[in-house]
């Protein structure tokens, strides 16, 4: 388990309870908070550079709690992932981000959705079947669904990832490799991964307009998605000089706090709803 996450997270219990060990203390919490649906998602724009439209956003979560405050998902999902949590979690988020958008199809402003998916749920069986319960119990089409997963989640069970992959895609559901560049078997993925879209990672998109080489390495990471028939995806785009070059890139999809920070998705939707029906 994620001892230092928890211990540094659970501080000020171990100060007033010091007879119950931090760990136990945020693991139940979160636990809690998620079987009682007190977690929530945040939405943030992805915009397509070609047409300028917003095509979809990615659901991100949110957890704050009376004691700590708000806690970042760089905090709680590696700790949930640590534990057994991570099933839960997984299964709280693509319902809630599903809920939310069903709310936008129900009100004729569809938007695609992208849900990270954690490694560990990924390789377990049946989880290609859980997601399409779940696409079908809210009423919104398999083709509106992008799943993030990173490289690394691919590792542990290739075989089990893709055998459930291949169902997904061949239900429409698209599949985006996240945060790529970072892991270490970046090019072996690519040769079996039925993905539709590449995100290349944040660390590389904010270096790029002032690294060369880096820039050269973004300018590849397109191609190679072009090549193999995938969007290119940017992420952490922060100001305009980055845009205009992936634009020159012909990159196909932007995300960053220059195009939208994530917001509560709740408000999203509703002012979504609002402006159509205007
Ligand atoms: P990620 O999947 O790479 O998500 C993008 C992260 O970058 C988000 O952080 C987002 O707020 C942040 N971001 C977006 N644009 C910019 C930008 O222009 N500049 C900077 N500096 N940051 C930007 P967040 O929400 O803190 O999430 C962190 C990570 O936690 C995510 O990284 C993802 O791996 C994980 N995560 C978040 N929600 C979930 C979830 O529901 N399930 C799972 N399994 N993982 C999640
Ligand atoms: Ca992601
Ligand atoms: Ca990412
Ligand atoms: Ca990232």
């Amino acid at each position: 388990m994620a001892h230092d996450d928890a211990v540094r997270l659970a501080e000020p219990f171990a100060i007033y309870e010091p007879d119950v060990t931090p760990v136990d203390i945020l693991y139940g919490e979160l636990r809690e908070d998620i079987e009682g649906n007190r977690l929530h998602v945040a939405f943030q724009p992805l915009r397509d550079l070609r047409s300028g439209e917003m095509v979809r956003v990615e659901s991100l979560a949110r957890w704050s709690t009376p004691m700590h405050g708000d806690v970042a998902p760089a905090d709680f999902i590696p700790f949930a992932e640590r534990s057994d949590l991570i099933v839960p979690l997984t299964r709280w988020s693509i319902n809630a981000s599903l809920r939310h958008v069903a709310s936008l199809h129900r009100g004729h402003c569809p938007l695609d959705v992208a849900i990270n998916l954690s490694p560990r749920v990924f390789v377990e069986h049946g989880f290609a079947e859980q997601i399409l319960g779940a696409l079908e119990i809210w009423g919104v089409p398999a083709s509106s669904a992008i799943l993030e997963v990173t490289e690394t989640a691919l590792l542990t069970d290739l075989d089990v990832s893709v055998r459930g992959l291949r169902r997904l895609r061949d239900c429409g559901v698209r599949v985006a490799i996240d945060d790529f560049g970072t892991g270490y078997a970046s090019f072996a993925y690519l040769r079996h991964f039925p993905a539709t879209e590449l995100k290349i990672d944040r660390s590389f998109v904010s270096a790029m307009t002032s690294d060369r080489r880096t820039e050269q390495l973004v300018r590849a990471m397109v191609e190679v998605a072009h090549r193999l028939g995938m969007e290119a995806v940017a992420e952490g785009v922060e100001n305009e000089e980055t845009l205009l070059r992936l634009v020159e890139m012909d990159c196909d999809v932007v995300q960053g706090y220059h195009i939208g920070r994530p917001v509560p998705a709740e408000a999203f939707v509703a002012e979504r709803l609002a402006a159509a029906s205007l």
